[in-house]
């Protein structure tokens, strides 16, 4: 399978994270993706690709421009204001509170930024420029001949909307590869979300789009980070009505709970009649991940690739969470693998 491998992913590297109440290492960390990487060549003879770059279009078609500034040069502007290390919100515009167009960089970082626990850092714009251009590079590659590629890539993308950042995610990397595919002659694209938390951006980017349909299966938010978006009841609006959804499940949730999840997802998806398939390939409902609670062992990885590969759709892999090292790289291999096991192409 052709891998198109961000090699500028490392360049974003945060000094920690805000995890309930205390700085600890981050869990979206570089070595993640020599792990996944490694495991990925041996199981499925990778072919590693080099992304080209696509230039900003592809990222401005999905995000706001105003945001996408903010982004470039927010460390540059946190050093200015006499600040060191890695640039936190630690004020937000809440209801009440949220008059004027304040300029300081503090203001502007609870502006855009959801959660507190994504550091930006100087090198956090190249490795989500690099990340959005891995994604196009293997979208354009699955557009061009239908087979499967896969972007390992970081920062993951799925918890930014078109102009917040946060859960580690700055750039929607899926989003942004399914405007791609629509651009380049797919009439209807599925995003699929199997990580363990909601793909509460990528929902938000599509939902009032009858176009891009949008299933999440994921940790119950009435427990679970994203918390405000990502329940039973969220399916759509005006011409997005239906094309939204999204199956909570319980914490402790083992592949029994998990593939009857999928099989409902399978049944509207297959309805939709899609041309392509974006799949936010996280790996965190591993019963080992540090940040989860389901009970997935790794050879449940390798059924649920299968179970993606049944679908019979072109299908584009996009990296997203995980974080157990000791696991990350074969349940991605295993996910990659038993899709290749049983598509057609
Ligand atoms: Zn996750």
């Amino acid at each position: 399978m052709r891998v198109f491998f961000n090699s500028s992913h490392d360049a974003h590297d945060g000094q920690g994270e805000m995890h309930h109440g205390r700085m600890v290492p981050c869990f979206d960390n570089a070595r993640r993706m020599g792990l996944i990487r490694d495991a990925v060549a041996l199981a499925v003879k990778a072919q590693l690709v080099d992304p080209a770059d696509h230039g900003m279009a592809p990222i401005t078609a999905i995000h706001d421009p105003a945001y996408l500034a903010f982004i470039e040069n927010a460390w540059r502007d946190w050093q200015a204001a006499g600040h060191t290390g890695d640039a936190f919100p630690y004020i937000w515009p809440t209801a009440g509170l949220a008059g004027g167009a304040p300029t300081h960089i503090s203001a502007r970082l609870g502006q855009y930024a959801f959660s507190s626990d994504t550091p930006i850092t100087p090198g956090t714009w190249k490795a989500a420029y690099w990340g959005a251009q891995t994604v196009v590079s293997a979208a354009d590659a699955v557009m061009k001949d239908g087979e499967a590629a896969f972007a390992l890539t970081r920062p993951p993308g799925h918890h930014a909307h078109a102009n917040r950042y946060g859960g580690y995610c700055f750039l929607n990397n899926c989003a942004i590869a399914a405007q791609y595919m629509r651009d380049k002659g797919a009439k209807k694209i599925v995003v699929l979300d199997v990580d363990y938390h909601h793909g509460n951006g990528t929902q938000d980017i599509f939902y009032e789009r009858a176009d891009v349909l949008t299933v999440s299966i994921h940790a119950d938010p009435k427990d679970h980070f994203p918390f405000f978006l990502g329940f039973a009841d969220e399916t759509g609006r005006l011409d997005g009505q239906g094309a939204n959804l999204n199956i909570p499940l319980p914490g402790g949730t083992d592949f029994g709970g998990w593939s009857q999840a999928f099989a409902r997802a399978m049944q509207k998806i297959l309805g939709f009649q899609a041309d392509a398939l974006v799949v936010a390939l996280g790996v965190d409902a591993h019963e080992a991940e540090p940040i989860c609670d389901f009970k997935l062992v790794t050879d449940d990885f390798n059924r649920i690739g299968q179970m993606i590969g049944r679908l019979g759709l072109k299908t584009l892999f996009v990296m997203e969470g995980g974080y157990a090292h000791d696991v990350i790289g074969q349940n991605v291999a295993g996910v990659l693998g038993g899709y290749l096991s049983q598509a057609k192409t």
